[in-house]
């Protein structure tokens, strides 16, 4: 059993991400000392990329995991208390809010921002491990650019793949797409647009058996998986659309979420159906999933619970 220490805080922030460091920014700087725990991957989902020329602010572009640095470095430099640690459980029954940390100790909160991202779904093989952020990635918005006037190859058969394919479409020479099935899961308007695009091979019932190359991507051996025959296509960026997985399951019966487990907001808003809870990033976003929107909601998730804090005579 959970030992029973507890600790009570202002305004607990759960993620380490854009949008938990930018609600911390917000949050320590409107003085509601901010506590913020960092999961299992501080910094989040950049930590895990190269270059990121997207991110306004960094004329000449900047390698993911440093970006982060900085943005835990002005958190930390704003007065917000950046631990690390995992949330395990929440008990929202009542207010103050209680989440378990480390199945250790639970803290209580005024307001708590639920910033946990999201995790793309990867293919699992080694080769797809070695090579991601040198030209194996999950977002075409991200890194297609990279790739402008080059071969690629795309597999995912849903409305988010085709959509993808499409944007390296106006970007990539050839966008070799893979379908494990003999039909795609995407709806018909996105499915008409892929099989007419001229730049886009549609290859069915294809597994990827591997992505070659030493240090890059350099090309992709594919396997049909109804003749079993393979062939070796060169590429030069291989990207993965096979889905996303919230990180949400221990918020899961106390707040409202889609099918997918995506925390559901008031539309404008980062306020979720609990009041005092907010919800900010990738977590609540199946959309834009891009740093910069993470960081946005996280502002205005720091702000919304600020004028909760304020309405409520706690701030
Ligand atoms: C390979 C790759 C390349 C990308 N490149 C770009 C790019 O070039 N430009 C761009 O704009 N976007 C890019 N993105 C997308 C971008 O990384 C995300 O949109 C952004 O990181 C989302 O931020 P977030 O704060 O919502 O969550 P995340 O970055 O997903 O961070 C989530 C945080 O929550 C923490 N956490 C999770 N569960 C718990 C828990 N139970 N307790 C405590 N903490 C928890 C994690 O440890 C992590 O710190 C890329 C994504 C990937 C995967």
């Amino acid at each position: 059993m959970a030992s029973e220490a507890t600790e009570k805080v202002h305004v607990l922030i759960i993620g380490s991400g854009p949008a938990g460091y930018t609600a911390a920014i917000y949050a320590a700087r409107a003085n509601m000392k901010p506590v913020l725990y960092q999961g299992i991957q501080p910094g989040g989902q950049l930590t895990i990329t190269t270059e990121v020329e997207n991110y306004p602010g960094y004329p000449e572009g900047i390698q993911g995991p440093e970006m982060m640095v900085h943005f835990e470095k002005q958190a930390a430099r704003m007065g917000a208390d950046i631990r690390y640690g995992l949330a395990t459980k929440v008990d929202f029954n009542k207010q103050p809010y209680r989440v378990e940390i480390d199945e250790e100790k639970w803290i209580e909160a005024d307001a708590v921002i639920i910033s946990t991202g999201a995790s793309a779904k990867w293919l699992g093989l080694e080769s797809e491990q070695r090579l991601n952020g040198f030209g194996v990635s999950a977002c075409a918005v991200c890194d297609g650019f990279f790739f402008k006037g080059k071969d690629v190859a795309i597999v995912g058969a849903g409305d988010t793949a085709a959509e993808e394919a499409l944007y390296l479409s106006k970007l990539c020479t050839t966008v070799h797409m893979f379908i494990r099935r003999d039909q795609m899961r995407a709806s018909k308007v996105m499915q008409d647009r892929v099989l007419n695009a001229p730049n886009i091979k549609v290859y069915w019932n294809t597994d990827t058996d591997e992505i070659l190359g030493e240090k890059k991507v350099e090309a992709v051996r594919v396997k049909n998986n109804q003749t079993n025959e393979t062939q070796e296509i060169p590429i030069s960026g291989f990207f993965v659309a096979i889905g996303h997985q919230p990180n949400s399951d221990i918020f899961k019966g106390w707040i409202d979420m889609d099918e997918t487990g995506y925390i559901k907001t008031i539309p404008g808003t980062t306020k979720t159906n609990l009041e005092g809870v907010f919800a900010a990033g990738d977590v609540q976003d199946k959309n834009y999933r891009q740093a910069v929107t993470a960081a946005g909601s996280g502002c205005m998730a720091a702000l919304d619970a600020e004028r909760y804090l304020t309405s409520k005579g706690l701030a």
